[in-house]
């Protein structure tokens, strides 16, 4: 029978890997930050990287973003998928928060603003310092989670719901981490010999290992 992996202590190394590690979004501070995660749906974070100095030398906080109209915004973010609704989303996120000061810093806060999902939401906490109130599981961790053999299947919403039954919330930071994990070496085709998570991979030990007895 195959030994239960102890997930809270087998995740340490990987906590411990990334975790100061920043989020691949370049930004400065958390307005610039929640913008720009709104952006990024649908979108690459290099496009919204080259895109935001630009922005934000024109919008640079919640106030000046809350002038803007649709038309004024249309130049600067016209390279991100879907930018027209974005425009709209940011504007009414502006509009309601009015000054960086009020930026809600908690999920059912973060959740009620226009363009941000939970996952988007468990982002902006952890990039701000705040605890966990929930496990980020976006593409990456779709992946990884699987083939580490923490969680089945392939809805991020299972993936999450079975990561914070086996995890303490303590480490919840593991959706990011895995994350990381996967833009760095778990890739589409994964770099299993220099992975630090190897000792405890379900996909490495199983299918990688078999393949190379043969
Ligand atoms: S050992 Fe291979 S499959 Fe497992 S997490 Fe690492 S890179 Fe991914």
């Amino acid at each position: 029978m195959p030994v239960k992996t102890d997930w809270p202590k087998a995740i340490q190394p990987l906590l411990k890997k990334y975790k100061n590690t920043k989020h691949p979004l370049e930004y400065e501070n958390i307005y610039q930050l929640i913008v720009m995660v709104v952006l990024s749906a649908q979108t690459t974070d290099d496009i919204v990287n080259k895109i935001a100095p630009e922005l934000f030398r024109a919008f640079p906080n919640m106030n000046a973003l809350s002038g803007a109209t649709e038309e004024t915004l249309y130049p600067f973010i016209s390279k991100v998928r879907n930018f027209g609704n974005k425009a709209k989303w940011l504007i009414a996120n502006a509009q309601e928060i009015r000054d960086d000061k009020y930026i809600p810093l908690t999920h059912d806060g973060l959740t009620r603003l226009n363009g941000i999902g939970s996952k988007s939401a468990n982002v902006i906490l952890r990039e701000a310092g705040k605890p966990a109130e929930g496990v980020i599981v976006d593409l990456h961790v779709v992946r990884v989670a699987p083939r580490l053999g923490i969680a089945k299947g392939t809805d991020p919403k299972q993936i999450e719901r079975q990561i914070k039954e086996i995890l303490p919330p303590k480490s919840w930071d593991a959706g990011m981490a895995m994350s990381f994990l996967g833009r760095d070496i778990c890739r589409p085709t994964p770099l299993c010999e220099i992975c630090l998570m190897k000792p405890v991979c379900n996909y490495y030990n199983t299918v990688i290992k078999k393949v190379r007895k043969k």
